[in-house]
């Protein structure tokens, strides 16, 4: 065996996570070091190792994409150092994905690689515009051009006459800036002014927008429809065959763009039905969590975790960073002793039950006040030694409350995480939200109303951007949102997620669509 690592390049697919294939997933959850770009979705790294290391070599706002021979040196250096490097490509590596020359360039310096393919932009345009590529009456051939070669290249450009009589269906991948030019040499080549034309921007993705028109009124069209890149021009008889139902355009919120707050529990479990329903989702990261605790203190506890009668968890974020914490310490679940487990809420307990774990209370009402209640009320805590695990905020009434002389236990507090305020006027989600804004933000707590309001400077929509409504999960957040003075323009029938977004649908489905 030798030390070089090796490069695996990867089709990173169209766009839509769910359509990678298995063998990526895999390798992307191995990767020591992972290379992506523009059109690889950045969704996909959440399957990457903690500490993977993650290399982004696209284009940005104010700066251009890495070059080419870069990303190969980039490669090259990390393979030579013995780690598993990921190059993940949008689509296929080998459909105008530059595969090739970064292969070349491996086999030049020698260095092992594998080949992923992916679901290429113009199929995943297909099936997700219902377009069928083929048909028997209809297209025998389909080809994939691009629209627009090499710039570091002088090579001559295609003539899209020599393809006005395939008979066939064309697939033109970077085409949009040339397409004046592509229509007239198809007509050149004598393609009639009647063929049906179909232009996808970011297909799969639920912000996918498609425009339908024929070669003589596609320009005009995709003019008047503000589409742009990335994008794929289908081209043929085949576009008149198109699918009645719109599977993918016709769901109940495809086309609206809607707002939630993420670094909560419930946040990706609504992300996830929104998404379903067709919505665009932004995704808002008002708190980041990480791990942060004292390893002294940490051994101590877990040394004497068998003195412990009770262990409080206050949120989901400790029982991760807790059991993460504990797995290290030791390898037998039995070592947490005969403990009794407390958690503050129903997302809390669900998180410990994951660990084959009874959870003994879980107060009324999910708050810390309520469960210290229940605890000194219903099963008295004099003398009796208790552990806390939290992050680093919002302990202090919990361990007062036990301590004091309503209940005077015996209470260790265990920080295993920290919160902290994420700059949004660096974030990506953020930036987005500024410049295009939203339908509807969906506020799922007081506290996401609280993140709101205080992160106002950098949530400020530039022209032009939507205006979102404000929906409310139920009463509570609702009494929030008024004392923000902010309109609450819908709330849910009750107070759980599936009401929350029947409600959003209904509502955003009433109301005419804003520019
Ligand atoms: N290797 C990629 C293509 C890279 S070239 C693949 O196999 O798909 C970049 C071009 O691909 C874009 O300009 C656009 O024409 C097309 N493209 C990539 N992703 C797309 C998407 N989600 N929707 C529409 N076109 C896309």
């Amino acid at each position: 065996m030798s030390d070089t690592g090796k490069v695996y390049l990867i089709g990173a697919g169209p766009g839509d996570p769910g359509l990678v294939t298995v063998r990526a997933r895999a390798l992307i959850e191995l990767a020591d070091v992972i290379v992506y770009d523009y059109l690889s979705n950045p969704k996909l790294l959440d399957w990457a190792r903690a500490d993977a290391e993650r290399i982004y070599v696209g284009k940005s706002a104010g700066r251009h994409s890495i070059p080419q021979d870069e990303i190969e040196e980039i490669l090259v250096a990390h393979a030579k150092k013995g780690r598993r490097v990921v190059r993940l490509k949008g689509g296929d590596p080998f459909v105008f994905g530059r595969g090739g020359e970064e292969i070349r360039e491996l086999e030049t310096d020698k260095i092992p690689y594998e080949i992923v393919p992916g679901v290429t932009a113009a199929l995943a345009t297909a099936a997700y515009a219902g377009i069928p590529l083929s048909h028997r009456d209809h297209s025998s051939a389909i080809t994939f051009l691009t629209g627009h070669e090499n710039p570091e290249k002088h090579t001559p450009s295609i003539h899209f006459s020599d393809y006005a009589r395939t008979k066939g269906t064309l697939c033109i991948y970077m085409g949009i800036g040339q397409l004046p030019r592509i229509v007239e040499e198809l007509k050149a080549g004598g393609m009639s002014g009647e063929m049906p034309v179909a232009i996808v921007e970011w297909a799969t993705l639920n912000r996918q927008r498609s425009v339908f028109s024929t070669l003589d009124a596609i320009v005009a069209d995709l003019e008047a429809s503000g589409l742009g890149a990335p994008a794929i021009i289908v081209i043929g008889e085949v576009v008149a065959q198109r699918a009645k139902a719109e599977w993918f355009e016709g769901r109940p919120l495809y086309g609206k763009r809607v707002v939630v707050t993420r670094a909560r529990e419930q946040a990706g479990q609504l992300t996830r039905m929104l998404h379903e329903q067709g919505a665009d989702v932004i995704e808002l990261p008002f708190i980041s969590v990480e791990p942060h605790f004292d390893g002294q203190r940490v051994s101590e506890v877990l040394a004497g975790i068998a003195v412990y009668e009770w262990v409080i968890f206050t949120s989901a974020n400790g029982v991760k960073h807790f059991f993460d914490l504990f797995h290290k310490a030791y390898d037998d679940i039995r070592c947490l002793g005969p403990m009794r487990i407390a958690a503050v809420g129903a997302a809390t307990a669900r998180e410990i039950e994951k660990h084959k774990l009874k959870v003994d209370l879980v107060p009324k009402q999910a708050n810390a006040d309520a469960l210290a209640q229940e605890l000194i009320e219903n099963e008295g805590v004099e003398s009796v030694q208790i552990l806390v695990v939290t992050g680093n905020r919002n302990r202090e009434s919990l361990v007062e409350r036990l301590e004091s002389d309503e209940g005077r236990a015996i209470v260790d507090t265990l920080p295993v995480y920290r919160t902290s305020k994420t700059d949004l006027s660096e974030d990506p989600a953020a930036a987005r939200f500024r410049r295009e804004g939203a339908d509807a933000v969906l506020f799922t707590s007081a506290s996401t109303v609280k993140s709101f309001v205080d992160q106002h400077a950098a949530l400020t929509l530039g022209a032009g951007a939507r205006k979102p409504a404000f929906g409310s999960i139920g009463p509570l957040t609702t009494k929030t949102l008024k004392e923000r003075k902010l309109p609450v323009a819908f709330e849910a029938a009750q107070a759980s997620l599936e009401h929350f977004v029947v409600e959003t649908i209904a509502h955003l489905n009433n109301m005419k669509s804003q520019p």
